[in-house]
């Protein structure tokens, strides 16, 4: 057997070299498909049900059929991870609406395709959680609620590319993205968060953020350690005057930011509370019972 991960494709696995979908896939033409990016933490995956339920209501909002039902997509999930001896992992869950021909409509395409892809993932440096990353605010605005909104994880992620593509450009780690009222909204890949005299704040829903998975467990690690949540809007003046402020996302866990468009927050250093939140969230992701065994 070769050494290389297997990724799932409709039901077959295939060496990584050899995964491939076709170019007439309306996921690559057009960007019409979803996703869902899920960790494994020591053989159990994290989330899994929340994961694919969020997948299920972004499919719905696209009205695309997924194929498979919730319990076989979390099997396929379990089933890659054991193919490829993986217990901690980075997973790519994905349904594309399938092959059609060059027009955009969506009833070209009979049958949606499933891939599952078990790898690792590295987003920022090693020390990011210990000394926090560097941001800038980009002039790319998130899309409103009412048209291609972030809330759906499609496979469209240009607005994050994009704004993805700034932060690189100003040499800083991570972008951070309004709306188009000019609230603060979310990161390219990231929820986001504000402390201030104690108390934590993140913005509402009509910004048209994805709600995030990693979002609800610091909800829940922060009403554990005493500290009240609120949902507001956030202004980049509160941003920058922030006593401390975070970004929360599967792929980067909880990570303190230490700057926003070179305006150091408080002391540049993470502070007290994202440091608890951080130590807590940790602890969640080793709890057998808040995920789906491999
Ligand atoms: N916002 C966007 C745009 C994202 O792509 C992600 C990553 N899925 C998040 C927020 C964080 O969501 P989660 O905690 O579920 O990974």
């Amino acid at each position: 057997m070769s050494n290389e991960l297997q990724i799932y494709i409709d039901g077959t696995f295939y060496p990584k070299s050899q995964a491939k979908i076709s170019v007439y896939d309306h996921g690559l033409l057009y960007g019409d498909g979803v996703f869902e990016g899920i960790r494994a933490y020591n053989g159990v995956v994290f989330k899994l049900r929340e994961h694919i339920q969020r997948l299920f209501d972004s499919a719905h909002a696209m009205m695309l059929q997924i194929p498979l039902s919730k319990e076989l997509m979390a099997q396929a999930v379990t089933e890659t991870l054991r193919k490829n001896n993986l217990r901690d992992a980075y997973i790519r869950l994905v349904v594309t609406r399938g092959v059609g021909d060059l027009g955009l409509d969506p009833r070209k395409c009979p049958k949606p395709s499933v891939i599952v892809i078990a790898d690792l993932i590295k987003v920022h440096e090693a020390d990011a959680k210990t000394k926090g990353i560097t941001t800038t605010i980009s002039w790319i605005r998130r899309d409103p609620v009412d048209a291609t909104t972030h809330e759906i994880k499609s496979l469209n992620y240009l607005n994050s590319v994009m704004a993805k593509i700034e932060a690189n450009i100003s040499g800083v780690d991570e972008a951070i993205c309004l709306d188009k009222n000019g609230s603060v909204c979310e990161g390219v890949g990231e929820n986001l968060f504000v402390v201030k005299k104690g108390r934590i704040f993140t913005p509402p829903s009509s910004v048209g953020a994805l709600p995030g998975i990693t979002a609800i467990s610091v909800v829940e690690a922060a009403h554990k350690l005493g500290y009240e949540v609120t949902e507001t809007n956030i202004t980049p003046y509160q941003l920058i005057n922030a006593d401390e402020v975070f970004f929360s996302g599967t792929a980067v866990e909880v990570v303190p930011i230490r700057e926003v468009n070179k305006r150091q927050i408080a002391d540049g250093v993470p502070g007290p509370v994202t440091k608890r939140i951080i130590a807590e969230f940790h602890k969640t992701t080793l709890d057998r019972k808040q995920g789906t065994p491999i």
